[in-house]
């Protein structure tokens, strides 16, 4: 009899499940690969074979061409799509279910059973309703595996609708100018047009090329987004009193002078610390995160209530205390390659 949970071994570039030969989210190329979602800390191309969501395979088909042929039709890199609630078998006899996540189009946790034991990994999450994905489902097991990118008790996200609702003031107040909305390409962009519309704001709103080829994917995948057009097929005066959306590196790009006196939002759960809004000179902080805040993560580690907690990628040692206070036995992941692409 193998030691307890031997079949799974964190390394700092993925987590291995052993018996399989496969891993989740690597952070390099491997041959089988269990992608969580397509944010690009998680989901990298160059994999023999890649295990996702349909939505997070053609995510990744949109950004590496994972499942690219060559010239001769054979396809180089196998994908390999699962549905929600879906269970394959992988080689070892280790079955891996893929469970909604809430945190993008095509999210999930992964849980993972071999010989009795079952382990869930999170990839990024949050509780937070979102009407651009399925909703996070508490699965319980004996390891659960969380991210922290928010763990410290200072991170609270406040309700969206009152983001939206500073968004729309501001549009509101500025009739001859734009409000123009940093905001990740993948998942921040498309959940703050669809609340946008859940808000009634009906108008057309205007995004930067980059954002073009994901809001389709997104509209392929049955989330409505709206009467979107280009900024670059637009003029100046059609863009006064809208709403305009663009990725965070083009806020202060030269890109923006087309723009009629736009006023500066972010949307991102870093907001919530002035100095970062200010260091981009950002003139409307939207606190609007993907990813649990504080208050979500214990409450899933509670609800959960795993054997054993993992934590990786973020702010692990406040939650790692706050699990040795609730006599909760938890250790920190030193895994690689995790940053806040989509924050
Ligand atoms: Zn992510
Ligand atoms: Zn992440």
């Amino acid at each position: 009899m193998a030691a307890p949970f031997s079949w799974i071994r964190p390394e700092p570039w993925g987590i291995h499940i052993v018996p399989a030969d496969a891993w989740v989210d690597p952070s390099r190329p491997v041959p089988r690969a269990l992608v969580t979602h397509g944010h690009a800390d998680h989901a990298r191309g160059g994999h023999g074979e890649t295990i996702a969501t349909p939505a997070t395979l053609a995510i990744m088909e949109l950004r590496y061409r994972t499942g690219a042929s060559d010239d001769s039709g054979t396809v180089l890199h196998k994908a390999v799509p699962v549905e929600y609630g879906e269970t394959i078998r992988l080689p070892g006899g280790v079955d891996a279910t893929y469970i909604p996540a809430g945190h993008v189009l095509g999210s999930a946790q992964i849980l993972l059973e071999h010989g009795g034991e079952c382990v869930v990994i999170t990839g990024d999450y949050k509780r937070a309703p979102d009407p651009t994905c399925a909703p996070f489902e508490v699965t319980p097991c004996d390891i659960f595996i969380t991210e922290a990118t928010f763990g410290l008790p200072v991170f609270t996200h406040p309700p969206i609708g009152e983001e939206i609702g500073k968004l729309l003031d501001a549009r509101a107040d500025n009739p001859e100018a734009c409000v123009l909305v940093g905001a990740y390409a993948l998942g921040k962009a498309q959940r703050v047009i669809a609340e946008l519309r859940a808000a009634g704001h009906t108008d057309t709103i205007f995004l930067h090329g980059a954002m073009e080829a994901m809001c389709r994917l997104y509209e392929d995948h049955g989330v409505a987004l709206g009467d979107l057009r280009l900024v670059a097929d637009a003029t100046k005066d059609a863009m006064r009193g809208a709403i305009i959306v663009a990725p965070p590196s083009a806020l202060n790009d030269r890109w923006s002078r087309r723009l009629p006196d736009p006023i500066t939002a972010m949307a991102s759960g870093w907001m919530r610390v002035r100095g970062r809004a200010r260091q981009r000179g950002v003139e409307l902080p939207l606190v609007i995160s993907d990813h649990a805040d504080w208050g979500e993560l214990t409450r899933t580690i509670a609800q959960v209530n795993p054997q054993e907690t993992w934590i990786t990628h973020g702010r692990e040692e406040a939650l790692l205390r706050w699990c040795a206070l609730s006599q909760r036995r938890a250790r920190a992941l030193a895994l690689v390659g995790y940053e806040d692409e989509d924050d």
